[in-house]
């Protein structure tokens, strides 16, 4: 018979299995478990009470069956709960193979005919253009954003509006040339009344951004907002906690900064951003412009 786990266990996986929820993951699926590997934890555990529990079928060495693990549609946890500070997965390895500059331009040629008249989720349906991304393959700095706005889905550019002119200041306040740099989004279709992309579309989309990643294969990644910051680094944080410091995404270092639409709502916080583009300058031995 299986023995229940113990309960920092339990809460350990319902924060897990919350996080995945909150990325649009709902089933899970056991993996047969080697017998071996049983009988090994078995005696290095030496059977205390809080040790790992094995059923008896499994003690008897037949794997389980496969079953989908769904997540409760009324969880005790709510979506309001705090979430708790989590680790974050086991990193992605780091990108050993760096592609060539030269191949660069191609290689992301390749990911938009792959993304083609793309229909995967709901958010082709009001989609104009799809925004795939703009700048140099052979970027040393990129930002990510959170999705396509009004402007952008009608000029499928990113960051073409308010927001993007506030962008481009920030990125010549910091010595650099938009055309310097490469801009893509979590999402590259325009969520309706530009709400937040909802977990389902983020996560369909991130494959993509991710291969885009890897092309460019930038020295320094900046996230602008929580939704990018989310997705990059697979925790959901208050941005006040991720800004301020460098983190990993694949072996890139990655800073996270408020978005630019959000500083046009609260200009005071502009002194902070750019504090957080003085980190990814620091990072690439940039210095500001002299004025004048
Ligand atoms: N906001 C974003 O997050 N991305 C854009 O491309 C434009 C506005």
């Amino acid at each position: 018979m299986a023995r229940t786990l113990d309960s920092s266990t339990q809460q350990e996986i319902a924060a897990r299995l919350r996080f995945y929820r909150d990325l649009g993951l709902t089933e899970f699926y056991r993996r047969p478990v080697d017998p071996t590997l049983l009988q090994d934890l078995a005696r290095t555990q030496a059977g205390g009470p809080d040790s790992l529990h094995v059923s008896e079928a499994e003690r008897a060495g037949e794997p389980p069956e496969s079953q989908p693990i769904a997540l409760s549609q009324n969880p005790s946890h709510q979506e309001t709960d705090p979430i708790p500070p989590r680790k974050i997965p086991a990193p992605p390895a780091a990108i050993t193979a760096v592609l060539p500059a030269a191949d660069r331009d191609n290689a992301l040629q390749v990911i938009r005919e792959e993304i083609g008249d793309c229909t995967r989720c709901a958010l082709h349906k009001g989609r104009n253009k799809l925004v795939f991304g703009d700048g140099t393959p052979q970027a040393r700095l990129m930002f990510v954003g959170e999705g396509p706005g009004a402007d952008e889905d009608a000029q499928g550019l990113p960051f073409v509006g308010r927001a993007g002119q506030l962008l481009n200041n920030m990125i010549g306040a910091m010595g650099l040339k938009r055309e310097e740099v490469y801009i893509a989004n979590v999402v590259k279709c325009r969520p309706p009344g530009n709400r937040t992309p909802e977990p389902e579309e983020a996560n369909t989309c991130m494959p993509f951004l991710l291969r885009q990643i890897e092309v460019v294969h930038p020295e320094v990644l900046v996230a602008l907002g929580a939704t990018a910051a989310t997705y990059l680094l697979g925790q959901r944080q208050p941005l006040a906690g991720l800004r301020g410091r460098v983190h990993s995404l694949r072996g890139i270092r990655l800073i996270v900064t408020y978005h630019p639409a959000y500083l046009l709502r609260d200009p005071r916080q502009k002194k902070e951003a750019w504090a957080d583009l003085q980190i990814a300058m620091k990072e690439l031995g940039l210095k500001p412009p002299a004025k004048g």
